[in-house]
């Protein structure tokens, strides 16, 4: 079963600038107030799921109930082809506790040093949860990816994490170097969002 999404307030689950920017753009059609989980001071819970979906329910299980306030919140990364899927659900922790995405970029090139195949898409998992608990339905089926390609040296900066090292197929710009309103329409948060809003929205 899916819920409706009928309040007036949303909180976005994150502590990230980026992605909360991103949310308040993708949400600014609806009628919705958008707080984020540091506007509210809510602790991060531990990410120990084993997948994108199980991360973004708990991230969002954990902020509906501490905000007794519908919330959605995102798990993504960046799905290396040629590293088996890595950095995958661990793609934030690659850079570090300094969040160094310049160091994680360079780690990502040394670990593709040799590589022909740069292939790498983004995947974003959406969770949308009330404060009893209740989801907006079934979580995988808010998942949304975009598929590309790695480059190297680092290009643009617009966007935030690995956007700079990233051209989604059939452009030549990478998402650091892209328009945000061009990135908000082809990016894995856009497609996991469309799916989302079909079901939750109106
Ligand atoms: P999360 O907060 O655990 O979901 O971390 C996701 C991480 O994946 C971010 O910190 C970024 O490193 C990376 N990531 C996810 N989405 C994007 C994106 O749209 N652009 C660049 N990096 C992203």
């Amino acid at each position: 079963m899916t819920r409706l999404f009928t309040e007036s307030t949303l909180v976005i689950a994150s502590h990230n600038p980026g992605k909360v920017r991103e949310f308040g753009d993708l949400l600014a059609r609806f009628d919705v107030r958008v707080v984020s989980a540091s506007d509210l001071g809510l602790e991060q819970p531990i990410e120990d799921g084993k997948t994108f979906a199980a991360n973004a329910e708990l991230k969002a299980r954990a902020a509906a109930k501490a905000a007794n306030l519908p919330a959605l919140a995102d798990d993504s990364g960046l799905a290396v082809a040629a590293l088996g899927g890595d950095p995958g659900i661990y793609s934030a922790r690659w850079a570090g506790p300094e969040k160094d995405f310049g160091e994680a970029m360079r780690k990502l090139e040394a670990a593709l040093r040799g590589q022909d195949d740069r292939r790498a898409k983004f995947v974003c998992a959406l969770a949308l949860c009330w404060p009893n608990g209740e989801t907006g339905g079934h979580l995988e089926a808010f998942e949304g990816a975009v598929s590309g390609s790695l480059v190297w040296p680092p290009r643009g900066d617009n966007g935030f994490g690995y956007d700079p090292v990233f051209v989604a197929d059939g452009y030549d710009l990478t998402f650091g170097e892209m328009d945000p309103d061009k990135k908000h329409q082809i990016s894995h948060r856009a497609d996991a969002f469309r799916k989302l809003v079909d079901a939750c929205f109106r």
